[in-house]
């Protein structure tokens, strides 16, 4: 609070496709996606609708004992979405808490097999998968943990696959194998204790846009099969046609056990996630006694209004054929970007989708703050972490935007001296 007496808080009032406008009327393009959850554009007229209709019939109802029809849609839209074998979905409110789900799924599948002494986990180096005290204990950023040390459960982490790690000129590929041999060193150790492995697909956000090749994926479902650990993919900021598929397992043709979707299932208008599970995981909980069941609740689980903004996300992305779009608009925002791309200052410039990054060689330790002020004088919302500069736009941006998004960004590094 401190910061903001000479960082003030940017007051917002309506919200138009990638643009975000104060009360001067001053505008900001929402570089990212307003933190990663907005996909076709703020105040989209089709989600809207769709909102709107489902508030004159059924704002909301427990989904204990009942259900409702967006619900039942919705479930059943993401089983033929997803990658073959997840036909169960448990809802929650946010991603920490489809994290909390799946740890406590996962462990309690273990108990329920036979298996009580599997109640650990394993996380990538720099992984992030929320901040409730669970989600926080498989989350490998110093920063949001060291407050909490006393208070969450330690795991280990095994080394991340962050293609900015390999050696020179070695391959994306090799490197993630080289990766991947270590994790199944870990498994080979602690397995007995293992309940699962849990990553973020291909990118690992938090960790600044650490990308990966899918390689390491595919390895580490076999590894998981092998020593019996299940395999949790947190979607939740790269599902959703992040990545270029719709989701980010798709690449490397896997399953996981546990696949998280949050943020932009909802195209960034209403918290909701949802954990969606195999047969097998559905099986150990399936009994008469109700200790064996999972018991676990939140009370906005499978919000009406949260289901029909997804139904009308997923609807928008058959309807104008996003992930083909956004092919083409990741392909001209890299030919736009040449220019950053080869720029003196600029270092590891990557692409993964829709989703761009790379680091500044700067002098300012404060490079995030300043360059955050400094795109809001430029007309952009941009948030770097550390000295990492991202893109993660709206998939609605235009190839105008696009242009304006990058030659503003090549000002901004010309002011900031770097
Ligand atoms: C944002 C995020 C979460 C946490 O989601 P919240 O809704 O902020 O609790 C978990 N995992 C990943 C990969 C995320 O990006």
């Amino acid at each position: 609070m401190k910061r903001h007496e000479t960082l003030p808080l940017v007051p917002i009032q309506r919200g138009e496709g990638v643009w975000l406008y104060d009360f001067d009327d001053r505008r900001y393009l929402d570089t990212v996606s307003s933190w990663w959850v907005n996909l076709f554009g703020h105040s989209n007229p089709r989600i809207n609708a769709a909102i709107t209709d489902q508030l004159g019939k059924l704002e909301h109802v427990m989904l204990a004992g009942f259900t409702h029809e967006p619900v039942v849609q919705l479930s059943e839209r993401l089983r033929e979405l997803a990658p073959a074998g997840l036909g169960h979905c448990f809802y929650g409110s946010d991603g920490a808490s489809a994290t909390e789900i799946a740890l406590k799924m996962s462990a309690h599948y273990w108990r329920n097999s036979g298996r009580p002494q599997k109640t650990q986990f394993i996380s990538l180096q720099n992984s992030y998968h929320g901040e409730t005290l669970g989600a926080l204990s498989v989350t490998d950023v110093a920063l949001f943990k060291e407050a909490y040390g006393a208070l969450i459960f330690q795991n280990a982490t095994v080394v991340s696959p962050d293609s900015r790690d390999a050696a020179e000129g070695e391959d994306a590929r090799v490197f993630a194998l080289r990766c991947a041999a270590q994790l199944e060193v870990h498994l080979q150790q602690h397995h007995a204790s293992i309940a699962a492995f849990i990553i973020e697909p291909l990118v690992q956000g938090a960790a600044g846009m650490a990308m990966y090749h899918h390689a390491y994926l595919r390895r580490a479902r076999e590894l998981c099969d092998q020593y019996q650990v299940h395999l949790i993919a947190d979607e939740i900021a790269v599902g959703m046609g992040r990545t270029g598929t719709l989701f980010a397992c798709e690449q490397a043709a896997i399953t996981p056990d546990f696949l998280l979707l949050s943020k932009g299932i909802t195209g960034g208008y209403l918290p909701l996630s949802v954990v969606m599970t195999t047969d097998a995981i559905y099986q150990a909980f399936y009994a008469d006694e109700v200790a064996r069941g999972f018991l676990h609740s939140h009370s906005y689980t499978g919000n009406p209004l949260a289901c029909r903004a997804a139904l009308a996300t997923l609807d928008i992305f058959a309807a104008d054929d996003v992930l083909n779009s956004n092919r083409a608009k990741a392909a001209y925002l890299n030919r736009v970007a040449a220019p950053l791309r080869v720029h003196p200052k600029v270092k590891n410039f990557r692409n993964t989708g829709m989703i761009w990054a790379f680091e500044v060689d700067t002098p300012h330790a404060d490079f995030a703050q300043r360059c955050f002020s400094l795109a809001l004088e430029h007309e952009l919302l941009l948030r770097p972490m550390g000295n990492t500069v991202y893109f993660m736009p709206p998939y609605v941006i235009s190839e105008r935007e696009i242009d304006f998004l990058i030659g503003q960004t090549l000002k901004i590094l010309d002011r900031l001296g770097c």
